[in-house]
């Protein structure tokens, strides 16, 4: 038995997939962008169906720039050897929740525990 050479296949999968999706979005970004510039005349009136697919963009933008940020930090940390394992108590998160979040730093217990803190 080998676990480390699967371990590190694992982890060489892990970063070639997010390193997809970081493409993925910064491609997504760019046509945002480029949507944005092509901004409606504000005399057009408040509800305009334009103005208000601007302001759509934006929030797009935003949420997208916060993404890219965060694959990023999750790139850095795989290519450390660090992904995967929770910043809070050291402990490896789980494989189902990385899927669903794959930036995420922290176990289902510390982040149900942060979450609760921040309301
Ligand atoms: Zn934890």
């Amino acid at each position: 038995m080998n676990n480390a050479l699967t371990r590190e296949e694992e982890r060489a999968r892990e970063l070639e997939r997010l390193r997809a999706e970081l493409k993925e979005a910064q491609e997504e970004l760019e046509e945002v962008l480029q949507e944005l510039e092509d901004k409606p005349e504000f005399g057009l009136g408040v509800g305009s169906p334009r103005l208000y697919d601007w302001e759509m963009n934006l929030a797009r933008r935003d949420l997208l720039l916060e993404r890219i940020a965060m694959l990023e930090e999750a790139i850095e940390r795989l290519e450390k050897g660090q992904y995967g394992i929770c910043e809070v108590c050291g402990n490896p998160i789980e494989p189902e929740r990385l899927e669903l979040f794959p930036e995420t730093t922290l176990c289902a217990t510390c982040a149900r525990e942060r979450s609760r803190r921040r309301r």
